[in-house]
């Protein structure tokens, strides 16, 4: 009689490695569990989420209130594509639009093609209401950007691991530092510019937080020079930072506003660009859309992971809880510690490598105290669990991040 075996955490990863794209390289761990700010191993052992999906699962691990949400749609309807109307798309639009105080709503899926569509509402808009001449529209985008990983994304990037071996690229962008308000007062002066897209964070990077006052003088210029700012709120968003938007911290509202990730609670992919109507009216029937965008289980679980973050105070627990890992960090003695930086529950601990231990042999360490975190740039660990933990649940992980530290220092 055939006798089933327990597949081990080894054997998962190799049949991943046989059959998948080698497109990843995960930490070696095995989850098969989650809820609020824990995941486990097939093994049954318990790790506090210090990624959270990259910043997809603000609301903690299979929130209920999310999950019932989109049991109760899978069970009515899915999907009908735009084809027809359904009941509840119209119910979303309204929500959110209110939520973020704009006109109006356009739904994707996944952050690249949230991004795609500013990209292509900005051009649109140029075209239409700035009167640029026909293909000849630019877009100012940032060193250091990360917005996804279609071709003309990547052609934003000047990142070799995004663009290299991509090319050709899509023209119409121009590249200039992060942060710098001199370089982008100068390319504004081209009256060919339409947008200027940025990270209010830049978070794939390594958490850049720019200087207090960056996105308001930049928003400024662009308002004086005609341009649109468009902010990809992708991983920044929807109380990451300690305010519902990043750009809140400066009472900044963008032209056009990127949301991705958290907007379901990391239950499925859902994205959308905000807009008011002079801007997102330029976009015409059957000129743009996705399949799936709008969808009916999407939409249900979007406005049930949006009043989550409302009804827990998700952006004001971030804010404070973010204070307290930094200080905590901060003051804690490690020679591979070179700096911590962040803001809310985006936070990053830049490593000093030591004896030939990098930031990923500290992330291995930090996995086996029972803490997840994935290095970003080689030497740049991201620190951002789900913004349902409370202090005593914080505490606790810092201790288990100290020891790690502690126990690569001893090894
Ligand atoms: N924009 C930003 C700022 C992101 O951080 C990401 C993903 O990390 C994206 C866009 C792309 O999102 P997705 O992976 O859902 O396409």
């Amino acid at each position: 009689m055939e006798t089933k075996t327990k597949l081990t955490s080894h054997d998962y990863i190799e049949r991943e490695e046989k059959y998948g794209a080698h497109n990843y390289h995960p930490l070696p761990v095995v989850l098969e569990r989650g809820e609020g700010i824990y995941m486990w191993d097939v093994d049954g052992k318990r790790y506090f989420d210090f990624l959270s999906a990259y910043s997809a699962v603000n609301q903690g691990h299979c929130h209920p209130k999310i999950v019932n949400a989109m049991v109760e749609q899978a069970m009515k309807l899915t999907l009908t594509s735009r084809a027809f109307f359904n009941n509840v798309l119209g119910e979303f639009e309204q929500y959110i639009t209110s939520y973020f105080g704009y006109d109006k709503v356009l739904p994707m899926n996944t952050g690249a093609e949230a991004d795609e569509t500013a990209l292509k509402l900005c051009r649109k808009w140029a075209y239409m209401k700035k009167g640029i001449a026909e293909n000849q529209a630019k877009i100012i985008v940032c060193d250091g950007n990360f917005h996804g990983r279609t071709i003309t994304i990547v052609s934003m990037s000047n990142d070799p691991e995004s663009y290299g071996g991509y090319g050709p690229f899509t023209p119409g962008f121009i590249r200039i530092p992060y942060n710098d308000i001199n370089a982008l007062a100068k390319e504004l002066e081209d009256p060919t510019v339409a947008g200027f897209i940025l990270e209010p964070i830049q978070g794939e990077a390594g958490v850049f937080v720019p200087d207090e006052g960056y996105l308001k003088q930049a928003y400024e210029l662009c308002k004086k020079n005609n341009v649109l700012f468009i902010a990809d709120e992708v991983q920044t968003g929807i109380a990451r930072t300690g305010k519902l938007l990043a750009c809140d911290h400066e009472e900044v509202r963008p032209d056009i506003l990127i949301l991705g990730k958290a907007v379901s609670g990391g239950v499925m992919p859902v994205s959308c660009v905000l807009a008011d109507d002079d801007i997102m009216l330029c976009i015409k029937p059957g000129e743009h859309g996705s399949t799936f965008g709008g969808n009916p289980v999407a939409c249900k679980v979007a406005i049930a992971a949006l009043q989550v973050v409302k009804d827990e105070k998700l952006a004001e627990n971030a804010n404070r809880l973010g204070e307290i890992f930094r200080s905590e960090m901060r003051s804690f003695d490690s020679p591979m510690i070179e700096l911590v930086r962040g803001k809310g529950l985006l936070n990053a601990i830049v490593i000093k490598n030591m004896n030939g231990k990098t930031a990923w042999d500290v992330c291995l360490a930090m996995r086996d105290r029972g803490v997840l975190a994935k290095p970003t740039h080689g030497n740049i660990i991201r620190f951002a669990p789900p913004l349902v933990i409370n202090e005593e649940q914080l505490r606790e992980a810092i201790g288990l991040i100290k020891q790690a530290f502690e126990d690569i220092r001893n090894s």
